[in-house]
């Protein structure tokens, strides 16, 4: 399958192009031809499997060539919200990439800045708003908003929406909007708890349906490893793994704003510099201390699950989970932000004695145990060995851990498999 099979105009195909796509991503081969036919959408799909292009290019295509008004100010055609900052302002980056010939305008406004410059642009008029709720209600009450011309809506990361208790928002900013019959409305969402579904059903007219890899088989692509670590160790653990030198980016991450700040500590007194990004930090420090990841010049950012979900960064190599999450898809959420667009992508989770249970909630979620590496210097084989068992009763596999190789970046580390299945990385 190619873009130009898709029928994407050529100004749009040029900046694809441009942008290295060579050949469309499973989400973007199902729901552009059902966007371009004007239909609702209902995908389930999350970060790093090209969602942002399954929307942004299909719109690009149906708001190219527009006429301007007559007179007055140009109406938004296209409204896409989302949960974020950082997705926003990613959105924005790739509505500009991807239409960077098509001359329609759009704009960014979020939260925790300013309005002015915001209100400025808005006057200037736009073709596409990309919006965070908050900030969005603010100036649809200030009136520098209209949503009465909207073409076409875009709900993004609605689980995340939920999340983080933008629900509300969200249904006051829909009651803004023209009528189901008079709008065209795409849905996106990771996951599809019951209260989700019930507003894609209200918000939603005869959707089609797409989903791209269910959340455990898109951990195929990245090469995962456990380490048993009794906690007070986690900090020598990830100190030894950094040395490694093919870790080029790493992203780690922690359950709390404390532990994150904690680990960015103790991280500088080994001499290495890291970056934290959390709820706590502002909106300029969040930002810069992207930017210095995205340009290598900071190789650690330390992130909770929250900051990190609109983290999209190019070839990160390694994301290390130094605490396990207490919701196993948030497991398969930050794994996913390694392993790009088909690159390869390694991640290494640190597991405590108290996070027992959580491990075992992500096998049951993955289908399959994350393979263990026992050589390394701070193990805690006991527990390893009483993990071995529990997997391989509820498994049916053999209790016997058998050893390979594990193979990161050129240093060979023997590790074990639950299932004694051999696990090597092609590099
Ligand atoms: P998203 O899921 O929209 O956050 O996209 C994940 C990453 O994949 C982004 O860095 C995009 O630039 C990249 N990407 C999206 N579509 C393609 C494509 N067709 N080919 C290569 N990379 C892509």
């Amino acid at each position: 399958m190619s873009f130009e099979k898709l029928n994407i105009i050529e100004p749009i195909l040029r900046a694809l192009k441009a942008e290295g796509y060579t050949k469309p991503t499973p989400i973007q081969e199902q729901a552009i031809p059902i966007v371009l036919e004007r239909k609702d959408l209902l995908a389930c799909a999350q970060t790093g499997t090209g969602k942002t292009a399954a929307f942004a290019v299909p719109i690009l295509q149906l708001l190219y060539g527009s006429e301007p008004p007559l007179k007055g100010r140009k109406p938004i055609k296209a409204l896409i919200l989302t949960p974020t900052r950082e997705l926003a302002l990613q959105i924005g980056a790739s509505f500009a990439a991807y239409g960077k010939n098509a001359g329609l305008r759009h704009t960014v406004i979020y939260g925790g800045v300013p309005q002015n410059a915001q209100v400025d642009a808005l006057k200037r008029g736009v073709d596409i708003l990309i919006a965070t709720p908050g900030r969005l209600l603010d100036l649809m009450s200030q009136k520098f908003v209209l949503l009465r011309h909207i073409q076409l809506f875009v709900l993004d990361e609605a689980d995340r929406m939920l999340d983080m208790g933008f629900i509300n928002d969200v249904n006051k900013i829909i009651e803004e909007l023209p009528v189901q019959e008079k709008r065209q409305t795409l849905f996106f969402s990771a996951t599809m708890p019951p209260e989700i579904q019930k507003l894609s059903n209200t918000i939603l007219k005869d959707p089609v349906r797409v989903a791209v890899t269910p959340v455990s088989s898109t951990v195929d692509a990245i090469r995962q490893a456990l380490y048993y670590v009794e906690k007070s160790n986690k900090k020598s653990l990830l100190t030894h793994l950094l040395k490694d030198k093919s870790i080029v980016s790493a992203l780690v991450f922690t359950r709390t704003k404390h532990g994150a700040d904690k680990v960015v500590k103790d991280l500088h007194k080994v001499g290495v510099h890291a970056e934290a990004i959390h709820g706590n930090k502002s909106q300029n420090q969040r930002q810069r201390a992207l930017n210095n990841f995205k340009e290598k010049k900071t190789r650690v950012l330390v992130a909770t699950d929250i900051a990190a979900r609109g983290i999209d960064v190019d070839e990160l190599s390694h994301v290390i989970n130094y605490e396990l999450p207490n919701i196993p898809e948030t497991y398969v959420h930050r794994i996913g932000r390694t392993g790009r667009a088909g690159l390869s992508g390694v991640a290494l989770s640190f597991c405590d004695h108290e996070e027992k249970e959580y491990l075992k909630d992500i096998h049951k979620l993955i289908s399959r145990p994350i393979p263990v590496v026992e050589d390394h210097p701070f193990p805690i084989s006991q527990f390893a060995h009483e993990q071995h068992k529990e997997t391989g009763r509820s498994s049916g596999a053999s209790n016997k851990p058998r050893s390979g190789t594990f193979n990161r970046g050129g240093g060979k580390k023997k590790f074990s498999n639950h299932r004694g299945s051999r696990f090597s990385k092609a590099n």
